[in-house]
């Protein structure tokens, strides 16, 4: 399952990141996701139940941020927000676009804590 294996890659990046800084547990984590990264939201949160346990984030809140997809048109060079389905300048109605966000995922922020 992708979802698994990002979750597996994820939690290195926490568990890492509490060890330099000495933190006993992991609050919470937060992803940027877009509509294209290709991961599901929910399969996602079962990867993570599966991939926290017994880590330092074994109670961490899962927490993701939905990003908007938006487009940059190669012909009149507007940005607009555009939808999975629909990648057409909102400005001009070209098809000529390229993507600058909406298929990101990206750990946002790790809240750490030091406390028992
Ligand atoms: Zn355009």
């Amino acid at each position: 399952m992708h979802e698994l294996s990002l979750c597996d890659d994820l939690m290195r990046q926490v568990t890492a990141l509490a060890a330099e800084h000495r933190a006993r547990r992991v609050a919470s984590i937060t992803l940027r996701m877009g509509p294209l990264s290709g991961v599901e939201p929910d399969l996602l949160r079962n990867a993570f139940e599966i991939s926290r346990a017994g880590s330092v984030a074994e109670t961490a809140e899962l927490l993701i941020e939905p990003q908007p997809v938006r487009v940059r048109c190669r012909r009149c060079g507007a940005e607009s927000e555009a939808s999975v389905n629909n990648l057409l300048c909102r400005a001009c109605g070209a098809f000529e676009t390229a993507l600058i966000s909406g298929d990101e995922l990206i750990l946002a922020r790790v809240e750490l804590l030091n406390e028992e």
